[in-house]
């Protein structure tokens, strides 16, 4: 058995809180020996205002978890492999492409692993409906992604600013799945909705065309109050697919196929262990261009202001 990896987590907001301190609690492969972040702080470890502290002084730290938003994401991470640490990276893994490109660069340079993880690829039905497309013949597919951002990001600031995606931050999640369960695709045509007083969308149109020729109509909002929707369609050969729940649920032709408990977190733990020890990275870009594309291409709505 090896010894756990010495991992330290910067930027401990939401998310940290939520899902990376209980996934590495319960993990023998990890040892939480450090945090840092401007205000939050984990007990019984040290904490520290900042990586470049943390990286001064915690020099037995193996490898550090980037839980902090994305347009602040590259300076930590590139701070952290310079110093020889493996890094594990919150989605979206950056705010621009060639950012997180030059991460892997140096990251290969460098000797550690970087990890530019998903989690919704770790949902529980992401996996059955990726085999069942892979046999199947898709006619058409869609996205629908609404949901309420006054319940889910209340008070985060920087999910407005540029680099902070808008509604793209929850529909990467979607973007992230569908990269990996449908063919290769890309998009011909985007619609932009800004509120006139925020600088990232609230809403996204977007019609993507796989590379065989296959629509993939993509609905994304945050202005849905009620029931909330994660959900993926495809009508295929095999019937009519339903991936529900941000992929928590697999429904063929009214049959459930798969379902199962959350356990994403833990999943990409394990799999990042698993890059660790096998001295390989998984940088993925594929969901973060299509996000840059459909900035590149999209047209820009103003819409009526947004106020929290
Ligand atoms: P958050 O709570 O608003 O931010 C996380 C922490 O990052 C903050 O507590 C803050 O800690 C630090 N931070 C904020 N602004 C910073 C800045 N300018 N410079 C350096 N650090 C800063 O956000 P979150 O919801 O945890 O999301 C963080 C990342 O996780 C995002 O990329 C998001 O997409 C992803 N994520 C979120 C969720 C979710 O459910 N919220 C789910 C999956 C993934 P200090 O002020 O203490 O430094």
């Amino acid at each position: 058995m090896p010894q756990p990896i010495r991992i330290a987590v910067v930027g401990v907001g939401k998310i940290a809180r939520d899902q990376h301190l209980p996934a590495l609690a319960r993990d023998e492969d990890f040892q939480l020996v450090a945090a840092a972040s401007r205000h939050g702080t984990v007990d019984g470890i040290p904490n520290f205002r900042d990586i470049e502290t943390l990286l001064e002084s915690a020099p037995e730290m193996e490898a550090v978890s980037l839980c902090m938003p994305p347009q602040f994401r590259h300076d930590a991470a590139r701070a952290a492999i310079l110093a020889g640490k493996h890094v594990f990276m919150e989605k979206p893994p950056g705010a621009t492409v060639s950012e997180v490109e030059q991460l892997k660069t140096l990251a290969a340079e460098k000797g550690v692993t970087l990890f530019a993880s998903w989690h919704s690829r770790y949902a529980p039905a992401v996996e059955a409906a990726r085999v069942l497309l892979a046999s199947a013949q898709i006619k058409a597919a869609a996205i629908n992604w609404k949901e309420d951002v006054r319940r889910w990001h209340p008070n985060q600031d920087w999910i407005w600013q540029p680099g902070g995606f808008g509604v793209f931050d929850p529909g990467i999640n979607a973007l992230s799945i569908a990269t990996h369960i449908l063919p290769p695709m890309f998009i011909t045509q985007a619609t932009l909705d800004f509120p006139e007083n925020r600088g990232a969308p609230i809403a996204a149109q977007v019609t993507f065309r796989t590379d065989n020729g296959i629509p993939v109509a993509v609905d994304f909002d945050w202005r849905q109050t009620g029931p909330q929707s994660w959900d993926i369609l495809a009508e295929t050969d095999k019937g009519s697919m339903v991936l529900s729940g941000g992929g928590a649920k697999l429904v063929v032709d009214g049959k459930i196929l798969q379902e199962g408990p959350d356990t994403e977190y833990p999943m990409l733990y394990r799999r990042f262990a698993e890059l660790v020890h096998g001295q390989k990275s998984d940088v993925d870009l594929a969901p973060l261009q299509h996000v840059a594309d459909a900035f590149m291409l999209g047209r820009r709505n103003v819409v009526e202001a947004f106020f929290d």
